[in-house]
């Protein structure tokens, strides 16, 4: 056993756990804690979307409900389970009345989250995303499960405690036709998987055959319920299939009984949030998917670069006039937080599918952010570190986009788009 998990049971002792983070951080526990018979008093999360649904049978609740856990279970303990915005939670624990000896932070026994892109393409070709801005042409791929298994056995032996591994970054892990042996190999380390999709995708086959390895998270990002909104942002995408796919995710998961947390991450730009957020606000309701709108923004680093350089070819810019949040308010609100210290450097370790590794995952252009050829002939202390004082940061820390891509203060971001709208 490795001397992080040692610490950390130890830490934990037999007291119930209440864990704060039901997204990939929090499952990556959930995991760990199935593993260990650690007893998980509840999970609670400060997103709505979460309230009531389910993981590894235990209920998400709100914050609000911290006092009920505390008034019934006697040593309860608070694990921060996140891979952002650990202080404000702390300091949200600290008003109700939770003390220092009583929280855990996850992340100090989980050095890094990983982040595998195992298909170096997409099959759709969206505005906001990094594989439509103009002169990039990183070279594509898939990771061979020989390289998977190096990559993955390396990434153990380097880190005290993986929480959870996430096997996209940028591609669509759908269009592996390996991605099933993926995930068991990662759930036989006992780390949790974690996959995203467009769900944009034709065969039924492939994807019962995902549901059966029982991924512990499933996104599913889209932009519409109808296929003029859906289409317009999600370009090359087919709205129906999507939601037929909706419709056998669920099937196929009670057929398997498998044990899946999924979240439709709907992203709100001008003309889908009508009738469009409603009606699917509604599928995911009867299918009992979580539902979590988010405010369209742009990627990647280069794109808001340029932006912010005067440097917008014309179809960018029209795509622009769809978002909620333009990019100068976006920006504008994120200058407050702009923190020298950037959260995408500090604990994530990305790595593509040819198994180089990029200065971070909001970053796209291989040739420039690239900084390491390969992640199995560099120790991880010694890519780490290539990681500081990077050229890309200068830039990139100018313009406030680190906070702008992570959506700090979204009530401001809301204020803003509920202007928009009115
Ligand atoms: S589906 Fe996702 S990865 Fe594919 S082009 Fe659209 S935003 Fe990019
Ligand atoms: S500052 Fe920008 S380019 Fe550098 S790691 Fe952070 S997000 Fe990436």
């Amino acid at each position: 056993m490795k001397k992080t998990e040692t610490e950390l049971l130890k830490l934990l002792g037999k007291r119930p756990i209440l864990v704060w983070g039901a997204r990939m951080t929090g499952i990556g526990f959930l995991r760990f804690a199935r593993k260990h018979g650690i007893k998980v008093a509840g999970i609670v999360d400060s997103d709505p979307a979460m309230e009531g649904k389910r993981i590894f049978g235990v209920k998400v609740s709100l914050p609000s409900s911290i006092p009920s856990f505390r008034a019934a279970h006697k040593d309860l303990a608070v694990l921060v389970a996140v891979s952002i915005k650990e202080d404000e939670i702390i300091t949200a624990l600290r008003k109700f009345g939770v003390k220092e000896d009583e929280c855990v932070r996850y992340s100090g026994f989980c050095g890094s989250y990983f982040t595998i892109d195992i298909v170096g393409t997409c099959n759709l070709r969206c505005p906001s995303c990094a594989y439509t801005v103009p002169g990039i042409k990183n070279p594509v791929g898939l990771m061979s499960y020989d390289d998977f298994v190096k990559v993955t056995d390396k990434m153990m032996s380097e880190v005290g405690l993986v929480s959870h591994v996430c096997l996209y970054s940028w591609g669509e892990p759908f269009l592996h036709p390996e991605l099933p042996r993926f995930i068991e190999r990662v759930h036989s380390l006992g780390v949790a998987s974690a996959v995203s999709t467009n769900l944009s995708i034709e065969s039924a086959e492939k994807i019962e055959k995902v549901i059966m390895t029982a991924p512990d998270y499933l996104k599913i990002s889209l932009s519409g319920y109808y296929p003029e909104a859906y289409e317009s942002t999600h370009t090359g995408g087919n709205a129906d299939l999507v939601k037929s796919n909706l419709y056998r995710i669920k099937y196929f998961l009670e057929k398997h009984k498998a044990d899946i947390f999924v979240e439709v991450n709907y992203h709100m730009y001008r003309n889908n949030i009508g009738e469009d957020l409603k009606k699917m606000r509604g599928l995911c309701e009867e299918l009992g998917f979580a539902f979590a709108p988010c405010y369209a923004n742009v990627t990647p680093v280069e794109r808001l670069v340029d932006y912010c350089e005067g440097k917008v070819d014309e179809k960018t810019r029209k795509f622009f006039d769809l978002l909620l949040v333009g990019v100068d308010k976006g920006l504008e609100i994120a200058g407050p937080y702009n923190d020298r210290r950037c959260r995408f450097l500090s604990n994530q370790v990305n790595i593509n599918w040819d198994r180089s590794v990029p200065l971070c995952c909001v970053c796209f252009d291989m040739k420039t952010a690239t900084i390491s050829q390969d992640y199995l002939k560099e120790p991880l202390d010694e890519i780490n570190r290539k990681k500081e004082h990077h050229a890309n940061c200068v830039k990139c820390l100018k313009y406030a986009i680190p906070p702008y891509l992570l959506g700090v203060n979204q009530a401001a971001w809301k204020k803003e788009a509920d202007r928009v709208i009115s």
